[in-house]
């Protein structure tokens, strides 16, 4: 079957394409053709018209979100297809949640809107509400004290890339001549940026230090730069609760470089398994062992880390529940204070798009790991404290961070919730300004060769952003 969307224009409403967007789930990615009657989407079975939604009329009539509504609806009874979300298609369900609590719902009627208006699952209502429920200190402390801030910087370099990845990425091995020049420039940027912290007097609330994978540099740059990162914005910050490093992949960790985090401050970790399956780690190109992940464990608890995440995928190629089920045992066994359950999505940039072992995929698999892992973990004692959700997710699914009390990320709620100003350095990274009820963001270039070439331009971005969104533009 194949979902057409037939408009007069290139492109249909951004409303439209997001609701059949829900479908692509279900194999039915909506494909755009230009039309020149009335805008409609055809259902189409082997070349022959098995259904149709005119569109003219209701876009007329209704509001974008009952516009989506009345889409879902039809379409998910001519396909039999039904989201776990429902008609809900943005990426933060916990911020909806947080934005009904600041119109005055109570638990229980945030949880009538998502299953009622959004045709939500239980099991999905009761996790957003319970997410946002949990982050409201952290979005009241903010909202008590707008200055505080986050600071972002990026390692787009990795030992490999992954089959998945759709992230800022690059071998590590392949760019080894251009590593010194890259952390030499990121440092420049890194001294503007500082300079922006103390001209507009705001306080570092947290350093996240992502990627890429950082810990794929030598010891020596990784130490330099952690040194950079510590005097530029651990150090000086009083107010710093958090300073993470996206650790992830656990082959690039070793005794050296985990001494330099210590030493720079860094209370929080994620070493990234993944999955503790050897079979999966070859298929997906990660490259490293279930045991590289323990050892990465225990080295990090010897040297005195306290904090430490840990990432695992549902919905693998090849992965089985079973297979699951042992990589959550595994994990478990390690004592993490965090795990990151993601849900596989298979965006754009992924080798895996056009990879055969996308049919390895499987949506009602990938359900009953998500599930167990929500059970699994909030027995263990955490709860789920940030999510979000992506395009192209196998099951329409989400991630959810867990973890033990007290042991919340608070750059990870923050940026999901988009309440708190980031300012980030490096290749792919991307800077927020948030004033109430706006953000304004500011772009660095992507690419390793386009950041070298054009560096200069990242602190003229950042500055330009802060007086535009300040009111001192010219
Ligand atoms: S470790 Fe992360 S950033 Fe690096 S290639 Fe894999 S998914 Fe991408």
């Amino acid at each position: 079957m194949k979902l057409l969307l037939e408009c007069r224009g290139e492109q249909p409403d951004y409303h439209i394409f997001e609701a059949a967007q829900i479908f692509g789930d279900a194999g039915l990615e909506p494909v755009i053709r230009p039309f020149s009657g009335r805008d409609r989407i055809i259902l189409e079975e082997n070349g022959l018209a098995a259904g149709e939604l005119p569109l003219e009329e209701a876009a007329a009539s209704l509001g974008s979100r009952e516009l989506v509504k009345h889409i879902y609806t039809e379409l998910s009874a001519m396909t039999g297809y039904v989201s776990p979300w429902g008609c809900l298609t943005g990426v933060r369900p916990a911020k909806i949640v947080n934005r009904l609590f600041s119109e005055g719902y109570g638990e229980k009627e945030a949880l009538a809107e998502l299953t009622g208006f959004y045709l939500v699952s239980d099991e999905k209502a009761r996790l957003a509400v319970t997410v946002a429920a949990g982050q409201k200190p952290f979005l009241d402390e903010q909202a008590a004290d707008p200055s505080r801030i986050g600071i972002y910087i990026g390692i787009p370099f990795c030992p490999t890339r992954c089959l998945y990845c759709s992230f800022t990425s690059n071998p590590i091995e392949k760019y080894k001549k251009s590593t010194d020049t890259y952390l030499e420039l990121l440092h420049a940027e890194m001294e503007a940026a500082a300079e922006l912290v103390r001209r507009k007097e705001l306080k570092i609330e947290s350093v996240y230090i992502g990627g890429g994978t950082p810990t794929s540099l030598s010891e020596e740059q990784f130490d330099r730069f952690i040194n950079d990162v510590s005097r530029l914005f651990a150090g000086p910050s009083p107010y710093l609760r958090e300073f993470s490093v996206e650790a992830g992949r656990p082959d690039s960790i070793t005794a050296g470089k985990l001494r330099s985090m210590r030493s720079g401050g860094v209370n929080r970790i994620s070493v990234n398994p993944q999955t503790m399956n050897d079979e999966t780690l070859v298929l997906i190109g990660r490259k490293h062992t279930p045991e590289d992940t323990v050892r990465a464990f225990g080295l990090a608890r010897s040297c005195g880390f306290d904090n430490i995440n840990a990432d695992i995928i549902c919905g693998l190629p090849g992965e089985d529940a079973e297979a699951f089920s042992r990589t959550l045992d595994r994990v478990s066994e390690l004592r993490p204070e965090s795990v990151t359950v993601h849900t596989l999505s298979v965006k754009r940039a992924a080798v895996l798009r056009n990879d055969s072992r996308r049919t390895m995929l499987d949506s009602g698999i990938t359900g009953v790991m998500v599930s167990s892992a929500f059970s699994r973990l909030t027995s263990s004692g955490m709860r789920p404290y940030y999510m979000y959700r992506q395009k192209n997710m196998v099951g329409n699914h989400e991630n959810v961070a867990y973890c033990l009390p007290g042991h919340e990320s608070p750059y990870n709620v923050h940026i999901m919730e988009e309440d708190q100003t980031i300012i980030a350095a490096g290749a792919g990274a991307v800077s927020k300004r948030v004033s109430p009820g706006v953000v304004k963001r500011a772009f660095n270039v992507k690419s390793v060769e386009d950041y070298i070439a054009r560096s200069t331009e990242m602190p003229e971005r950042k500055n330009r952003l802060f007086e535009e969104a300040d009111g001192n533009g010219a």
